[in-house]
């Protein structure tokens, strides 16, 4: 057997200890970088759709021509959790998604109305975003602060939501259930919240608002947020 030197027996040792050293140093090293990777991950998911502005409703594109920040129609003030969608029509046949932009973008010089909704779903089905997600729009009184707005346009003078309009009604109404967990009871006439004839059409014809709401929930499985 052969015996080591006591100069070659400190230096095994101090090696052995300094290979303890560094796999203590490494684990840590390991243990930091998966607590950081973790964080970031995180935080990627917490951010994750919670852009303001949105871009798409299934297959659907939404434009952004948000309003100046102004009194009578982006007032900018934050959102309360959002528990209900709230929906309007135009009033005005054969009225664009453009118009109506225009006319709440306008407010804030003709200062006639406190008006504006989050988004405009237009005549051939486009879907125009006038308010970010995460602010009020003044369109549902008390309901403004825990609500989104849709405005739709229509060529029906008892103002009926037809062809790519309805589709793509469907659609933002079925992202905007997904996005904040709520069902069919959550999907809100104007009329009921104020009692105002709107929409026209659906508060006449309750058997077409609910088949409305059963379109919006069948369609919310096709949506990725
Ligand atoms: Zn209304």
């Amino acid at each position: 057997m052969k015996t080591l030197s006591k100069e070659e027996w400190k230096r095994r040792r101090r090696i052995k200890h300094y290979a303890r050293l560094s796999v203590i140093g490494a684990s840590f090293l390991l243990i930091i970088i998966m607590i950081l990777w973790g964080a970031v991950s995180l935080v990627k998911k917490l951010t994750a759709g919670a852009d303001p502005v949105w871009t798409s409703a299934g297959d659907v594109e939404i434009t952004d021509m948000l309003l100046t920040v102004n009194d009578y129609s982006r007032p900018q003030i934050k959102m309360d959790d959002v528990t209900g969608v709230v929906i309007h029509y135009v009033g005005n046949p054969g009225a664009t998604a453009l118009t109506v932009q225009k006319y709440f973008q306008q407010l804030r010089i003709t200062e006639k109305a406190y008006a504006s909704c989050h988004f405009i779903v237009g005549l051939d089905g486009e879907i125009v975003q006038c308010i970010p997600v995460n602010e009020i729009a003044f369109a549902s009184k008390d309901r403004n602060i825990d609500t989104i707005a849709i405005e739709y346009c229509h060529m029906d003078a008892a103002g009926e939501c037809t062809g790519k309009t309805y589709d793509s009604l469907v659609k933002l109404t079925a992202k905007i259930c997904k996005t904040y967990n709520l069902g069919s009871d959550d999907i809100l006439r104007h009329y009921d919240i104020t009692g105002a004839d709107c929409p026209s059409y659906y508060v006449e014809n309750q058997s077409d608002w609910d088949q409305f709401k059963a379109d919006v929930m069948a369609a919310m499985e096709n949506i990725e947020l």
